[in-house]
């Protein structure tokens, strides 16, 4: 089905939305009514409704600081520990680290633990809310995979770099279901392509099985990034803010992976590549498409700026006059993506004028593991996909530089959360994703001794079980007051 034209019969949406309360869940809200509102009507409900989501989310973790500044303030009074308690319980909605707390009249309030704490708390029960409500839940899920399918496509799997102002590229800046598109960031958006070629392969072995015969291809998108202000340092800093050399970067990467696959599956046509890169200043993109070859020419490019205005038929013919080298499917769906991202310069028009405010780095806490797929909005955590930390070492290390600024400069640590997600049903799944949780921090111990010894790094392990809604589960801390009880 065609996504532009199901875009203007959508469900009516309320107008007012509770804060974090996403209209697929009202009750009634799953009745098979239509109501013809007009394309703008619909992109301005769904831009409020991810607008107060992103208000909501953030807003929790940005009053942490002004909180703990409030009881730095009193942590010498009498009645230091309850007020500062209630004060948690009030502002911050959070179980309060009694332990921490009752120290600071001997000692002096550890304000470095209390905010790792708090923030990591924060995230904790965001992650544990987001399994029931399912705030960023797409609306066309099931038209956006037929509408690759007609573009000529199976899979859509996009490599970020791992930086925190990508994070929102699929649900915010791309408008894509994250619910099957694959998402899996890298600093410098340098993905691993052996374990590409291995998702590529089961992806290839259940096609074959459900769909035998067809001939769609798997798509795999690389987004790069740039700023169009400040250009030089707040580019990507796995380049060095070149932003000729991010491009040229994930040129390459594309065609290793294509060329991986052709070389070791005898599959030449069986991977296309497409080459994305985002302004994180304004969320505009630009694109590079591939020619009937695969070949993609980093000079050659089509800009949502220049689409800004014009209906959906006009910016199929823009696509069609530059970008003619491409595939009839590629061009189809560049121009939804076009489309798709002109809801979100609408969305940074209004909420920020057409800037953000932050245009440099402002994540509040580094992941790294498998899994973190709620985490769908810009700035909020640097995100690092690893299996091993000697793999994923160079993106720790970008990570950590990124916190130095952010954090340690002004006396505070880097929380970390460390991640294995895993499916229940797989036999010894859940034991071996808690020993990686184990490794990884052991890991991380040993390569950066330094900011252990120093208190510069506070972790929490964490893993879910994908097969059920169940809140993640607690596996461990180097804070002694971060518990499963007090998570809970
Ligand atoms: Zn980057």
């Amino acid at each position: 089905m065609n996504v532009m034209s199901m875009q203007r019969h959508t469900r009516k949406m309320p107008h007012s939305l509770p804060e974090g309360r996403a209209p697929l869940r009202r009750p009634g809200a799953g009745l098979p009514y239509l109501d013809a509102v007009s394309a703008t009507d619909s992109m301005e409900h769904e831009n409020q409704r991810l607008s107060a989501y992103e208000h909501q989310v953030k807003h929790a973790f940005d009053r942490i600081i002004p909180c703990v500044r409030k009881l730095a303030a009193i942590q010498y009074e009498e009645d230091f520990v309850p007020l500062a308690s209630e004060r948690i319980i009030d502002e911050l909605d959070l179980t309060p680290p009694t332990d921490v707390l009752q120290k600071a009249w001997t000692r002096q309030l550890d304000v470095k633990q209390l905010v790792s704490h708090l923030t990591l708390a924060t995230y904790y029960r965001f992650v544990s809310g987001v399994q029931h409500v399912n705030p960023l839940a797409h609306p066309q899920c099931a038209d956006f995979v037929s509408f690759l399918a007609d573009c000529g496509y199976h899979r859509m799997d996009i490599t970020p770099c791992a930086d925190g102002r990508l994070a929102h590229v699929i649900r915010y800046v791309l408008r894509l279901p994250a619910e099957v598109v694959r998402r899996k960031a890298y600093a410098g958006a340098a993905f691993a392509v052996e374990d590409n070629v291995a998702k590529w392969a089961e992806v290839e072995l259940k096609r074959q099985q459900s769909a035998p015969g067809t001939n769609t291809k798997y798509l795999k998108v690389v987004a790069y990034h740039f700023s169009s202000i400040d250009g030089e340092r707040e580019g990507c800093a796995a380049h060095g803010s070149d932003d000729r050399k991010a491009a040229e970067f994930g040129r390459d990467a594309l065609l290793g992976f294509k060329n991986a696959v052709a070389q070791g599956f005898s599959r030449p046509d069986a991977v296309e590549g497409l080459l994305i890169g985002i302004d994180t200043a304004t969320d505009s993109i630009v694109l590079h498409t591939p020619d009937l070859e695969g070949s993609i020419d980093i000079d050659s490019s089509l800009q949502s700026t220049d689409c800004v205005g014009m209906s959906s038929d006009k910016i199929r013919a823009y696509i069609g006059s530059y970008a003619s080298h491409s595939s009839e499917g590629m061009q189809r769906l560049v121009s939804q993506l076009i489309e798709n991202n002109l809801a979100q310069l609408a969305y940074v028009k209004t909420n920020h004028d057409g800037c953000y405010p932050d245009v440099g780095h402002a994540e509040r806490f580094i992941g790294i593991g498998v899994g973190f797929d709620e985490i769908q909005l810009r700035n909020l955590m640097y995100f690092g996909y690893l299996t091993t930390i000697e793999e994923g070492a160079p993106d720790v290390d970008v990570g950590l530089k990124i916190f130095k600024g952010l954090n340690q400069s002004r006396g505070l640590s880097t929380p970390i959360v460390i991640r294995f997600d895993y499916y229940g049903s797989v036999a010894g799944a859940r034991e071996r994703a808690v020993a990686r949780a184990g490794r990884v921090a052991d890991a991380l111990k040993s390569r950066y001794p330094d900011h252990f010894a120093a208190g510069d790094i506070h972790y929490l392990q964490l893993s879910r079980d994908l097969d059920t809604r169940a809140a993640p589960e607690f596996l461990g801390s180097n804070l002694p007051s971060l518990t499963e009880d007090n998570l809970s």
